[in-house]
């Protein structure tokens, strides 16, 4: 049993992510942990050193689709009491999970989180440093639009990243990786969170994501440049960057 994503409309299907990242919003960071053996936080840790925000200066980040934070969370250790982030992710239950875990945090002074979708920020031009998105590109509907407001949304010399899953690179490792996304996750989602569904969702938006070249020129053709990619994992995720000139 599948969604079959493909058939139904982009409403329909930004209605039906929304109702996925609900349902799982109280086990994600779990679900993470197990489903990737906790790779996910490695792939993290490379996105923010990729970053190398400033120490010293005011630094204003925006992470998109930053669900509970993990990536604002590195990114607000790594940085100075003059850097902030604001997670914008259209899930308000997702938002809610965030919140919670920053409660009371000394963290969270400098972190707010913002209701909207990644197609039509809130937010004015030119207002961040950095944007990153990290294992939320994918479930965007319009994914051109998403990096064109990426674009807007950065000061002129402000850096692009997206950190998703992308296209294994070697072989055998691929057939395994196919074997273990397709039949292991959805188990693991219904056994777990008594989601099957949502995970199956998970596994076939990941297979329909366009592979690193391919992804390089639509972060292109937003207006970004020096456009580069890193593969992490032999493939399994890679880490898109661009910088708005
Ligand atoms: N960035 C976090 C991380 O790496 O752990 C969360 C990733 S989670 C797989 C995907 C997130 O994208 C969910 O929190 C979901 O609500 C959010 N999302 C889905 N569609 C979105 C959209 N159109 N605009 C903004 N956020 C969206």
């Amino acid at each position: 049993t599948s969604f079959g994503f493909k058939q139904v409309r982009a409403a329909e299907r930004q209605a039906l992510v929304n109702n996925v990242f609900a349902r799982v919003a109280d086990r994600y960071d779990l679900m993470n942990d197990l489903m990737s053996g906790g790779l996910h936080r490695l792939w993290k840790d490379d996105l923010i050193a990729w970053l190398a925000p400033p120490k010293d200066r005011p630094f204003r980040l925006i992470d998109v689709a930053g669900g509970t934070g993990d990536i604002a969370r590195r990114f607000l250790n790594a940085t100075g009491p003059q850097a902030t982030a604001v997670i914008c992710d259209i899930s308000a239950e997702m938002i809610e999970a965030g919140r919670r875990r920053f409660e009371g945090t000394a963290l969270a002074g400098r972190l707010s989180f913002v209701q909207g979708n990644a197609e039509t920020l809130p937010f004015p031009d030119r207002s961040f440093d950095a944007y990153t998105i990290a294992f939320g590109i994918r479930n965007v509907t319009d994914r051109a639009r998403a990096l064109r407001e990426a674009y807007r949304v950065l000061r002129p010399g402000g850096r692009f990243l997206c950190l998703e899953f992308s296209e294994v690179q070697a072989p055998i490792l691929d057939d395994i990786y196919e074997l273990y996304s397709f039949h292991v996750i959805p188990r693991l989602g219904e056994v777990v969170a008594g989601e099957r569904e949502a995970y199956q969702y998970l596994v076939e938006s990941i297979a329909r994501f366009p592979d690193q070249d391919t992804f390089a020129d639509e972060v292109r053709a937003a207006g970004f440049s020096r456009v580069q990619y890193r593969n992490l994992t032999g493939g399994i995720a890679a880490i898109h960057s661009g910088w708005r000139l």
